[in-house]
């Protein structure tokens, strides 16, 4: 789909007239925030400076600048992060904060920016991950769990100790899983004593006390994982659990009647015992430490204005509301794993549920899910319920 297609598409066209570092900086964020895109990189090529935006998962060109800009982009970039302008050479990463005139804000007012650089062949690369500082936070009910799954993750939050694991690559919104259970935790019970170490803070969590560490720093880390246990915590949550030494704390918290949350690298909910055990963990103590496992991964939502039903569910088609891209928003796609409840859903089975219900379409599902072939007869059997 080209940028001109896009309702933003008016906008490219008048950035890149622009000469002005200030200016060109200050649309290419508006655009960002207009497009529901979740970060901006920008690339020097040997011709132009390529503009592309994140939107749903995916990466969109958006426009092409000319080389004669870039260094005052970057610079603009760089003096509002407060990052050295003169250091080329190295990477440098910082953040800022950033807000929209009020007259133009149409519902989004402020962001803050991540951003780090990169010196490449032809300049100094640059992504920005964007970050709405007032939008709303999701609820469990609208990550899209099914209700199975839904009972089964509440009951396992009902306990008062355990560890409970999200897994996925980065981006399966994993975080935004964990930043929602807390919400439900605390709707639950106002009272409870949440503690969170992580690397970055992403969002205010009010209510909670937040630990931010910065992942160069193990010392710190350590430091801050350590010292959780002193503040009588009822529920903890760690960023990520990534080395032993997190592991050790995630596990002896778990044991000592606390509940942990928590993200790890591993390919399927079953998989993270493997990943667990291989950094450290006991296998005895498997049953005893991991209440549940969650894979996730995110599939983008078919716009409901212009989807239409094909030969397996629905497809995508693309209208004014989805800037045609046949998609808006995304949702989440779940396998549980339970050792100690013998408890274990397919992610094949949730997709193809998803797929026959026209919320996202077989292609989507195909991306996310494991296995194609569980995928395809899951979808063969809902039919033949159906028919
Ligand atoms: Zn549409």
């Amino acid at each position: 789909m080209s940028a001109q297609a896009h309702g933003i598409a008016a906008y490219a066209g008048n950035i890149a007239l622009l000469t002005d570092g200030e200016k060109i900086v200050e649309r290419l964020l508006r655009a960002g925030l207009m497009a529901r895109a979740s970060d901006i990189h920008l690339d020097p090529q040997e011709d132009c400076l390529r503009v592309r935006l994140r939107i749903d998962g995916q990466l969109e060109d958006f426009l092409e600048l000319p080389p004669s800009v870039q260094t005052t982009v970057t610079g603009r970039l760089k003096v509002l992060a407060s990052l050295d302008i003169a250091e080329k050479r190295a990477p440098q990463d910082g953040a800022f904060s950033w807000s929209l005139p009020a007259a133009l804000s149409a519902g989004h007012s402020a962001i803050d920016v991540r951003i780090a650089t990169l010196p490449v062949r032809h300049g100094e690369r640059v992504t920005l991950r964007l970050l709405e500082k007032d939008a709303k936070r999701l609820t469990l009910d609208e990550l899209g769990m099914s209700a199975d799954d839904r009972l089964a993750f509440d009951a396992v939050l009902k306990r008062p100790h355990g560890l409970v694991l999200l897994t996925g690559p980065t981006g399966s919104g994993k975080t935004t899983t964990l930043y929602a259970t807390i919400g439900e935790l605390l709707r639950a019970d106002e009272k409870k004593n949440i503690l969170t170490v992580e690397d970055p803070v992403e969002y205010d969590i009010p209510g909670v006390a937040q630990a931010e560490v910065d992942s160069a720093d193990k010392v710190n880390f350590s430091k801050a994982l350590r010292s959780l246990l002193r503040h009588d915590p009822d529920v903890i949550m760690i960023g990520e659990i990534r080395d032993a030494d997190s592991l050790d704390v995630a596990v002896k918290a778990s044991l000592t009647g606390h509940l942990v949350l928590s993200t790890l690298h591993a390919n399927s909910a079953k998989s993270s015992v493997t990943r667990l055990t291989g950094m450290g963990l006991d296998p005895a103590l498997v049953p005893a430490t991991l209440r549940l496992a969650v894979a996730q991964r995110l599939a983008r939502r078919l716009c409901p204005c212009c989807r239409k039903r094909g030969e397996t569910g629905f497809e995508p088609v693309g209208c004014p509301d989805c800037d045609n891209r046949g998609y808006r928003g995304r949702i989440g796609l779940f396998s549980l794993y339970s050792p100690d409840g013998g408890l274990e859903t397919s992610m094949e089975k949730d997709a193809a549920d998803k797929v026959r219900g026209g919320v996202t379409s077989f292609a989507e599902a195909l991306k996310c899910c494991p296995s194609p072939e569980t995928l395809s007869s899951c979808l063969v059997s809902l039919s033949e319920k159906t028919s």
